[in-house]
């Protein structure tokens, strides 16, 4: 009889469910706690609340937390009601989700594990399957998903990450003022994107301030077809830009250096990466023969000043003075006979209007390349995924920002990846 109240307090039931039985097998290290409804208790349907006859019971099973170290399955006879106007149902139980073989208490602890270690360890952890693991994961992001209401979205980053190790691609869009993920899109294309877009109504699309994303042209044409005015909206990233200086910088070097040697100098040897370095945050002091090279008589060292150069072009706030800045120093380009540097002049020039987008609203990608960070963390602990809906699934769990937890359960949750 104690037992049974210890139990009773335990589970948390109350009128009109009580435990009426307690069968413990030490040697399954389980115990079976068998809860009633009361037979007095007038019943309802789970879809309209109208009060109902009862019509039967099935007798149904959930995992719950262990207790006593003892694996603790809560075991009833659910009472079934016939609607007029839903037909047979099982009443709502006040201890898990319709349809779910565990208790909310049990999947909370499952998904708050989730948040730690991936579906393997996790599932070996409580002695369930994967699939069963990979079931409460399932239905936590589809909770997540239908609790989150529409937004409205100002600041959108879209930006590519590897799915698997040889050039296959999703995209990953991200609100960087809430610095979650939105949504994961299967490929790169603009067709995708443009489905994508088609969700969101006509107040989200007005709503939309500015789009940070590289310069993919699928992306750039997506959203130009579908945001209005996104000529003034999408913003290139600074370090995508910075990225194709960089690398016109190295082509220079890896040609001169080549032609050095030739001539039987050693003057560019070990020097790839100084002429890589961002200078505003490296201490030059330290770099005093570096320093040296910049003033030598060298294309490498042109090509790297109009780097360096290009990096002092973001911080303007008027559009006037920025794309005068920006001007300038494509003329300093064209002229520079390099042709790696001319080629990005090239790019530049295409592309200017959503450089100077970025430039004057200061729009970075960052928060979508750390959110793309934490995207490879969780990759790497699960070792890969088997497709395209697993990845993006594991990706909305842990960084979609999602109440993933069952209703009525306070379980402290963890979604750092
Ligand atoms: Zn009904």
């Amino acid at each position: 009889m104690r037992d049974r109240e210890l139990y009773q307090q335990i589970l948390g039931l109350s009128h009109p469910w009580r435990v009426e039985d307690i069968r413990l097998s030490l040697s399954d290290r389980q115990v079976v706690v068998v809860a009633g409804c009361v037979p007095t208790e007038s019943l309802t349907c789970p879809t309209c609340g109208r009060t109902c006859g009862r019509h039967d019971h099935r007798k149904r099973q959930w995992r719950h937390l262990d207790t006593c170290q003892l694996q603790t399955v809560i075991e009833a006879e659910v009472p079934r009601v016939n609607c007029p106007e839903h037909g047979v149902q099982q009443v709502a139980i006040p201890w898990a989700e319709s349809g779910s073989r565990f208790t909310a208490l049990f999947e909370a602890m499952v998904i708050a594990w989730l948040g730690e270690a991936p579906i393997k360890a996790v599932a070996e952890l409580v002695g369930l399957t994967w699939d069963q693991v990979d079931g409460i994961q399932q239905r936590a992001i589809e909770r997540g998903l239908a609790r989150r209401a529409p937004q409205l979205i100002a600041n959108l980053g879209i930006d590519e990450t590897s799915y698997q190790k040889h050039h296959e691609y999703v995209s990953v869009i991200t609100d960087r003022d809430r610095r979650v993920v939105l949504e994961v899109l299967e490929d790169r294309t603009k067709e995708t994107v443009l489905t994508w877009l088609d969700t969101l109504d006509a107040a989200q699309l007005a709503a939309i301030e500015t789009v940070s994303m590289d310069m993919w042209e699928a992306f750039i044409n997506a959203f130009l077809e579908r945001l209005p005015e996104a000529d003034r909206k999408i913003c290139f990233d600074r370090f995508h830009v910075a990225g194709y200086f960089g690398k016109a910088v190295d082509e220079v070097r890896i040609a001169e250096h080549k032609a050095l040697r030739a001539a039987g100098s050693d003057l560019l040897t070990h020097t790839k990466h100084q002429w890589l370095k961002n200078s505003e945050r490296t201490d030059n002091r330290s770099r005093v023969w570096f320093m040296e090279l910049t003033r030598a008589s060298l294309t490498t060292a042109r090509a790297w000043a109009i780097k360096e150069q290009a990096g002092k072009l973001w911080d303007f706030t008027s559009r006037t003075w920025a794309e005068k800045g920006w001007r300038r120093l494509l003329g300093w380009m064209d002229r520079s006979r390099l042709a790696p540097i001319k080629k990005v002049a090239n790019t530049i020039k295409t592309h200017l209007w959503g450089i100077l987008n970025a430039v004057v609203t200061s729009t970075t990608n960052a928060i979508a390349e750390s959110l793309n960070a934490r995207i490879q963390k969780i990759k790497a602990m699960a070792c890969g995924f088997r497709n395209r809906q697993r990845f993006r699934r594991a990706i909305l769990f842990h960084l979609g920002g999602l109440d993933l937890m069952p209703a009525g359960v306070s379980y402290p949750t963890h979604t750092k990846a």
